[in-house]
């Protein structure tokens, strides 16, 4: 049946779209991405979507910064959030999100491997009532030890996460205000977003899409950034290696049993009548110990963490927001509030 709840959303006909891009280093690609997104418009105006465009330079060394302020300056549509150094990619988005003003929000890789000729595929489906509308990766573009990386990530994170997170689905997406408003007010700092986003919950549905080679310039992802990524969405989403641990130990306790019994039993009747080598011995002490290091090391994984989300610190820092070239500091406390509230419940201009 067809809703006809007015505050559905869909219900009026202008909305406005806001697209976070997340930007390290980029100005080989930025005109590019400008010109793509910037295409869109018409189609997006016919479908009655206003574009905003919210690049987040995450402390970009390039010309990054500087195109991004022209680009501002020329289109009144763009608006510029720079942080106040790298944060990374979760943080950027993260911000993007936080700052975001639309009744509908993606958050889109600004080197064009999402292409944006398919936010209206997805609009739609928002259109259906759907609250969050995640892409899910048919094919990549990209070689295979960073296909096969994926791939292997996403099948243990399958496995072994307390919570569904749908495969092969990044961070390319589309949401409505409501899925953003929860986002926002989730305290986790250390943020593993395409996690959050399914931990919020509301009606979810994938989109298969096929994900473009980045259009020009290079992958800012490090092997370092990508693989702390990974333990960020395993730690903060499970518990199992944890809990391995002790299963761990137990199997180890059992068999130090067993093996007790015999030592004890060939020391009364002299069994195997075998010399008392150190060699065994020292093989026993190196693979505990280095279990017991490996133990230590997983324990470390989630307490780094703790210490991270105890010490509060705000997942970025914003030095300043451009828009229509011109350009303002944020009260850090003000962004905060704004993550909570969004503006639209201020003026009461929100629609729905
Ligand atoms: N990015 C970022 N901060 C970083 C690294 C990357 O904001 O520290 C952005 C980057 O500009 C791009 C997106 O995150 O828009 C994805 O990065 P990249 O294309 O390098 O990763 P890949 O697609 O190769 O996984
Ligand atoms: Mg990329």
């Amino acid at each position: 049946m067809e809703s006809i709840d007015p505050s559905a959303p869909g219900s009026s006909p202008r909305k406005k779209l806001s697209v976070v891009l997340p930007a390290y280093n980029e100005q080989d690609v930025l005109p590019l991405t400008h010109r793509r997104f910037s295409a869109m418009g018409p189609k997006l105006a016919e479908l009655g979507f206003d574009l905003e465009l919210i690049f987040v330079n995450d402390g970009s060394r390039d010309a990054t910064p500087k195109m991004l302020d022209e680009m501002s300056e020329r289109d009144p549509n763009v608006r510029v959030v720079h942080l106040s150094r790298n944060f990374g990619h979760q943080a950027a988005v993260t911000a993007g999100l936080t700052v975001a003003r639309g009744d509908v929000v993606a958050v889109m890789d600004c080197d064009l491997q999402d292409p944006p000729e398919i936010l209206p595929d997805f609009l739609a489906k928002w259109r259906e009532g759907y609250q969050v509308v995640y892409a899910v990766r048919r094919k990549r573009k990209e070689n295979i030890f960073k296909r096969a990386a994926y791939w292997s990530f996403y099948r243990l994170m399958g496995a072994i996460a307390e919570l569904d997170i749908p495969l092969d689905s990044g961070d390319f997406c589309v949401m409505d205000r409501s899925a953003v408003h929860l986002l926002n007010h989730l305290p986790e700092r250390q943020r593993f977003v395409r996690g959050l986003r399914t931990w919020v919950g509301l009606k979810q549905i994938g989109v298969e899409y096929e994900r473009d080679a980045r259009a020009a310039g290079v992958p800012q992802y490090t092997l370092k950034k990508l693989l702390k990524l990974a333990a960020d969405g395993l730690v903060s989403f499970s518990s199992v290696p944890l809990k391995l641990l002790t299963r761990l130990g137990m199997i180890f306790l059992v068999l130090s049993a067993f093996f007790a019994c015999w030592v004890v039993i060939d020391s009364i009747w002299d069994v195997t009548n075998a010399p008392r080598g150190w060699a065994s011995t020292v093989c026993i002490i190196l693979f505990v110990s280095s279990v017991q290091m490996l133990s230590l090391g997983v324990i470390g994984e989630y307490l780094s963490r703790i210490f991270i989300e105890v010490k509060g610190r705000p997942t970025f820092l914003i030095g300043s927001i451009v828009e229509r070239g011109r350009r303002h500091t944020p009260d850090p406390a003000r962004v905060a509030q704004l993550a909570q509230q969004p503006p639209e419940t201020d003026t009461g201009s929100h629609g729905r």
